[in-house]
């Protein structure tokens, strides 16, 4: 029993993938399960679990990837907009434990949500808990 991911069997051409680029450190192919046309996953081809685990220059070649192919996805189907997101660790939804980022196309009336959407209901924080957290995650 391997514990390579399904995305690194797809990398080694194990299982097939409609592959839409590739780079010496990424592959972007169409999702299995798409939630619109032109759903893309964008990966680093090494498993590297979640965002923090990628080396900056594998995440900067990542998301150069995601910027380049965003319009020729949303042209490719005629797409109006699209969500890009990352389900970053399990409790964000995150089922393939191999990073990902998320392409999804969008298109007028099609009823769906935006990524305001994906969390539970939202806190309500005082200025001093808003100032303690600014300052936590600036360093400062
Ligand atoms: P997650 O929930 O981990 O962010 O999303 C994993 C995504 O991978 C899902 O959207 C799912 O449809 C897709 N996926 C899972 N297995 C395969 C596969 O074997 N091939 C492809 N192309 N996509 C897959």
């Amino acid at each position: 029993m391997s514990d390579r991911t399904i995305f690194e069997r797809i990398v080694d051409g194990e299982i097939p993938a409609r592959v839409v680029h590739e780079t010496e450190t990424t592959l972007a192919f169409l999702d299995a399960s798409p939630l619109a046309p032109g759903h893309t996953l964008v990966i680093p081809k090494e498993p590297y679990e979640r965002l923090r685990d990628a080396p900056e220059d594998v995440a900067a070649d990542v998301f150069a990837v995601v910027r380049e192919l965003t319009p020729r996805i949303e042209d490719a189907v005629e797409a109006d907009a699209v969500n890009v997101g990352i389900n970053d660790g399990p409790e964000a939804g995150q089922e393939v434990p191999h990073l990902h980022v998320h392409i999804v196309p969008r298109f007028e009336g099609d009823g769906g949500r935006p990524i305001h959407a994906v969390a539970g209901e939202s806190p309500d924080l005082d200025d001093d808990e808003l100032d303690r957290i600014a300052d936590a995650i600036g360093g400062g």
